[in-house]
């Protein structure tokens, strides 16, 4: 199988894994670096058939080796098309040349026609527009699966019940909106959810919405998207209180979330294994996201500690 192909199948193989496959799968890995990787390997083998090409001698076709360096030099045997859901995946298959055949050709020692470069450019056409195909289907998915496909009066009920939540840690009445627009948070901003500083509302992305009601209403966990839905809330609610500081707010988020991850269906200790794993992570997190990193007094016992008497943290 040429690399051209064997990239291809590998990124279809990946996308309907994703889309069908385990929740965790979706949570842990980024699927914006998959398609990156994926073009990065199209524009490399472009890259390398380009500057191979030229460089043959006309009157001989491409060694075994350097075909298989430089992918198949034939134009694929045929499209398979995968069905998938509503859309259609498109495979370029070719089959392995005949190796008779392939020695016949250079006996006979006719002058090969120089391979032109529009190939190569055509096959990397050919895979620019599966990437595209693949996220519309992705999209697709989406839009039939995420928060978006819940009808209105669930999606009330649900930011309701995030509402009582968040009143809960923010020590009066405040209401939890799902930023559907994207306006607020989400894309623009790359932040899971905004609220103003002892204000009385705050907002948070489709996303954070969804896991949170599958979390409540359907006692569902997505592994440590979950725990990161569960301290954007509880972030936010903080917010809502009257705290400011970023890092004081995550520290703070970290610790009331185990509660109210037990409020909306969870075990403590799930609670507590979701609220540590996304204080290790927040410890992982680079220097980018400085002001969000917990300080060193966000610890059992120290100044943050919520519950001095307990010797749980968070
Ligand atoms: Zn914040």
């Amino acid at each position: 199988m040429s690399p051209w192909v064997a990239v291809r199948v590998a990124l279809v193989a990946f996308v309907l894994l994703w889309i069908l496959g385990p929740s965790e799968l979706r949570s842990t890995v980024p699927l914006l670096l998959v398609f990156l990787v994926a073009l990065g390997l199209e524009v490399n083998f472009l890259v390398g058939a380009l500057r191979g090409a030229p460089a043959r001698s006309p009157d001989r076709l491409p060694q075994e080796v350097d075909r298989g360096r430089y992918g198949f030099e034939r134009e694929p045997d045929e499209l398979v098309v995968v069905e998938d859901g509503d859309s259609e995946v498109w495979l370029a298959v070719s089959e392995e040349e005949d190796e008779e055949e392939d020695e016949a050709d250079e006996q006979a020692a006719e002058p090969a026609p120089v391979p032109a470069p529009s190939a190569p450019i055509r096959r990397f056409l050919v895979g620019l527009g599966l990437i595209v195909v693949l996220v519309g289907a992705i999209w697709f998915v989406e839009s039939r699966t995420g928060w978006d496909s819940l009808d209105r009066e669930t999606k009330i009920e649900a930011s309701d019940r995030f509402g009582d939540e968040a009143s809960v840690i923010a020590g009066k009445p405040v209401s939890i909106l799902c930023d559907e627009s994207g306006d607020f948070v989400g894309a623009v901003q790359h932040t899971d959810g905004v609220a103003i500083v002892g204000g009385d509302h705050a907002y948070l992305t489709p996303e954070r919405c969804l896991d949170l009601y599958r979390l409540a209403f359907d006692d569902e966990v997505t592994g440590s998207r979950t725990g990161r839905a569960i301290a954007v809330l509880a972030h936010e609610a903080w917010h809502l209180r009257g705290e400011r500081d970023e890092a004081k707010t995550e520290c703070y988020a970290l610790q009331s979330g185990v509660e109210l991850g037990e409020r909306l269906g969870l075990s403590e200790d799930r609670a507590r294994q979701l609220m540590r794993q996304q204080l290790t992570e927040n410890a992982l997190r680079g220097a980018g996201s400085f002001e969000y990193r917990v300080p060193p007094d966000c610890r059992d016992g120290g100044a943050l500690d919520l519950d001095a008497g307990s010797s749980s943290f968070p």
